[in-house]
């Protein structure tokens, strides 16, 4: 493979070509159709060809692309306060990806420590967590095959599971040096494990408390996908930090921190930067996302039509110990079985179906905010059938 590949050995691709897409549909090179229950891993909230998201990147393309940081730019303000006004935080620094945003996340923690005299400062973070392919972002990610090969792993966190109130309790008695706890609302490499609101209460009391910061990674999950702006809001905490990247720009690469109070504050001139982040494609793209959701009403929609899936799988696989959970929130949503079931990606495809496979046996759905409800009874049309055939084979 990589004696014929240009490209380096990082993924096992599927061999379809997507030509094209409209809505929550792809073409391929073969002229098939596929409904788009993945959104290239959570990112096209609006699906693919969206015309107003269209219409808005070629009118910013014909004005201007990238100027840089070292000027202000009127959308990076105007982006940055729809994002303050939904989430009811104070400050937002702009990059271009979710590792970016949680490299800067960890970066305000630890300085955040130092300017309060901890001098190698901590920060809890999960097992089962993602949170990117950088080397501290990796060193936080609960997930061994991420991180092998790659040691020395970068210091300073502290690793705790999820949902277990008393473990962080300890955490809290015993480590001194700890000055933030890093979590994903619901995990969504893990498997699409939420954490639970009693437990993201816990967290905000702890920190409160402790003065530690709380940092909510939300790259996968926020941006409305579970029917809220932000997946921490159904537990109604505010975290002090939280990296958006994902679905922010609808298919553009963006990522965002968004950050409340004293965590706004860290970073002064020369703490931190970027290139390309806060470019005015980025930030046009940001904008035409969000006034779409709104528009559309895609919140409601992604809760409703993500419902309707949730609750028609439960019921039609109830009493079946083949599948063992049927976990998650709004279009974000995980159906474990109790096997492995990697090769459901291949034949979703044959029948029509983009997916995904996580954790190896959590087939996750992704759709696009957009999708119908006649969309997703077409997604369990075609969903069920091979869950059921797959269960009937070892
Ligand atoms: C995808 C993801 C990341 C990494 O984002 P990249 O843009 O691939 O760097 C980080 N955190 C979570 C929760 C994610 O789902």
């Amino acid at each position: 493979m990589a004696a014929t590949s240009p490209l380096m050995n990082t993924y096992a691709q599927q061999p379809i070509v997507f030509t094209h897409g409209d809505g929550a549909w792809l073409f391929d090179s073969q002229g098939r159709r596929y409904l788009d229950c993945l959104s290239g891993i959570a990112v096209n909230t609006l699906g693919h060809n969206h015309p107003t998201l269209v219409a808005a990147l070629r009118e910013q393309i014909g004005k201007v692309i990238h100027v840089s940081n070292l000027f202000t730019h009127p959308l990076r303000d105007q982006l940055a306060r729809l994002l303050l006004e939904r989430s009811g935080m104070t400050n937002v620094f702009f990059c271009n990806s979710g590792l970016e945003a949680n490299e800067a996340a960890i970066k305000i923690a630890r300085k955040y420590g130092h300017d309060r005299g901890v001098a190698l400062p901590e920060i809890v973070v999960y097992e089962k967590s993602f949170h990117g392919r950088s080397l501290a972002t990796l060193s936080a990610t609960g997930n061994e095959k991420v991180q092998k090969g790659f040691e020395p792993l970068v210091e300073g966190f502290v690793r705790v599971s999820l949902n277990d109130a008393e473990g962080i309790q300890r955490v809290a008695a015993n480590r001194p040096n700890v000055v933030a706890v890093f979590a994903e609302a619901i995990q969504g490499e893990g498997g699409i494990q939420p954490a639970r609101a009693e437990y993201l209460r816990e967290l905000r009391r702890l920190c409160d408390e402790k003065q530690w910061l709380l940092m909510i990674d939300e790259v996968q999950c926020g941006m409305g996908r579970t029917g809220k702006w932000f997946a921490h809001q159904w537990a109604g905490v505010l975290p002090d930090v939280m990296p958006l990247a994902k679905g922010l720009g609808s298919g553009v690469p963006i990522g965002a921190v968004v950050a409340h109070g004293v965590a706004a504050e860290v970073f002064q001139p020369g703490n931190h930067g970027t290139t390309f982040g806060g470019n005015p494609l980025a930030m046009r793209a940001g904008i035409a996302t969000i006034e779409a959701m709104e528009a559309e009403h895609l919140l409601g929609n992604a809760a409703q039509v993500g419902g309707f899936i949730i609750d028609q799988i439960r019921s039609h696989f109830a009493g079946n110990p083949g599948v063992a959970e049927v976990r998650g929130q709004g279009l974000m949503i995980g159906i474990e079985l109790d096997r492995s079931c990697g090769d459901l990606v291949t034949l979703a495809l044959e029948a029509g179906l983009v997916l995904n496979v996580t954790a190896d046996r959590v087939v996750r759905l992704l759709p696009p905010l957009i999708l119908s409800r006649e969309q997703a009874q077409l997604l369990l049309d075609r969903l069920i059938p091979l869950i059921e055939a797959r269960l009937g084979r070892p």
